[in-house]
């Protein structure tokens, strides 16, 4: 038999407050922290953190953990956003500079973007994740998907190579 004390609910504390409020416990060391004092990651903030290789598994992180191991990680995938503003796409293959540019990578994929922008600004996140600061024969191609005529949209899907616009093939 168990007395009435030894089947309650193992009560979590915070960590850092010492508050027993609430019942959250970090995703990465197990630790309780209360609603006030842990950390999340609020994923509409990071619009492309899907394609990013160093994605934290979790949601939910105390004080301790966040700062030693989400901070810098959320602090790189931010550098990347910054440069894949900043990548050079060639779209198509008409340009001459472009065209003469040795193709060394596997294409990047991206798929159900919303629209022409977003697909290219997603291409140009694997780019800069890649290391590179260009990409070329850069084809974004739209679809309509949904089901009937009137609630049908479009989506779309784009490719890129990234290259080092230094390393030309003549
Ligand atoms: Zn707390
Ligand atoms: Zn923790």
């Amino acid at each position: 038999m168990f007395s009435e004390s030894e089947v309650e609910m193992e009560i979590v504390e915070c960590s850092v407050c010492c508050s027993t409020k609430t019942a959250l416990t970090c995703n990465t060391c197990n630790m309780g922290s209360c609603k006030k004092c842990a950390y999340f990651i609020d994923e509409s903030e990071y619009e492309f953190l899907a394609l990013f290789n160093e994605k934290p598994d979790g949601e939910i992180y105390c004080p301790n953990c966040y700062n030693d191991n989400i901070e810098p990680v959320l602090d790189k995938y931010n550098e990347i956003l910054d440069l894949a503003k900043d990548v050079n796409a060639y779209v198509g293959n008409s340009d001459l500079r472009a065209r003469a540019i040795r193709r060394i990578e596997k294409p990047v994929k991206i798929e159900d973007c919303l629209s022409r922008e977003d697909a290219l600004m997603r291409l140009g996140f694997l780019v800069a994740q890649k290391g590179f600061d260009t990409m070329v024969d850069v084809s974004i191609v739209s679809k309509k998907v949904g089901g009937a005529k009137r609630y049908k949209k479009l989506v779309w899907s784009g490719t890129a190579v990234p290259v080092d616009p230094k390393i030309r093939k003549y």
